[in-house]
């Protein structure tokens, strides 16, 4: 027979269902960052120094529960696809026990809400932002009492 032979790979197997389900880079399930971000943001966003994490667990992007290794690694991940779609998921609130039992006919069915999903604000630009809206408030308070 002329020409190599001929061992193209046509078949791929189920690979593309199966990585949905690898442990390797697995991080948490919307449901619990839900719960984080209402719950848990203040001690999550400001943890003690701990050495096995990346970036001695100093910078930690809520919505996608992922540690980067300084600030400007999780700044370029706030302005990638994988952070802005994970906003857009979590923006319909979590399926829940009360909602799967409104389904099966107990109370009547209430829609889950929209919100308004943001990303954390970043250590340095929230000092920042803190110290401008402090001056904002002693201008205002000091026209008050021009006004009286
Ligand atoms: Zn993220």
């Amino acid at each position: 027979m002329p020409g190599p032979y001929k061992r193209k790979k046509y078949h791929f197997g189920d690979t593309h269902l199966k990585k949905r389900w690898r442990t390797k880079r697995r991080t948490k399930d919307l449901d619990e960052i839900d719960h984080d971000i209402n719950h848990k943001a203040e001690p999550l966003l400001n943890q003690e120094i701990d050495v096995d994490r990346p970036g001695n667990a100093q910078f930690y992007c809520l919505h996608c529960a992922r540690y980067f290794i300084s600030e400007e690694a999780m700044k370029d991940h706030f302005r990638t696809k994988v952070h802005k779609r994970r906003l857009k998921a979590l923006e319909l609130e979590p399926y829940s026990i009360e909602e799967s039992e409104r389904a099966a006919g107990m109370g009547s069915y209430i829609a889950p809400k929209k919100r308004k999903m943001q990303t954390q604000p970043l250590k340095s630009e929230e000092s920042t932002a803190k110290r401008s809206d402090d001056d904002g408030d002693d201008i205002m308070d000091d026209l008050n009492k021009d006004s009286k």
